[in-house]
């Protein structure tokens, strides 16, 4: 009997969509009181937000480190 299950195995990953410049962060460098509260401080604008968690695939985001179109409004 041969087993037939498919070998494309995708490797997905919480990460942590920041609500101001929209950088992604892994959920996994998240410190636990952050999930706790919810509040996550982003480490590249600094500005704590809402926990956004967002999956994604792990290759799509470990190549391409690329600026994102950052629409900064006066706040
Ligand atoms: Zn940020």
């Amino acid at each position: 009997m041969e087993n037939d299950s498919n070998t494309t195995h995708r490797e997905l990953a919480h990460y942590h969509a920041c609500v101001h410049c929209g950088s992604l962060s892994r959920r996994d460098e998240f410190d636990g009181a952050a999930v706790a509260t919810g509040v996550y401080p982003c480490p590249k604008c600094g500005l704590d937000g809402p926990l956004n968690l967002v999956i994604q695939d792990v290759n799509a985001t470990a190549t391409g480190t690329r600026d994102s179109t950052s629409s900064n409004s006066a706040g």
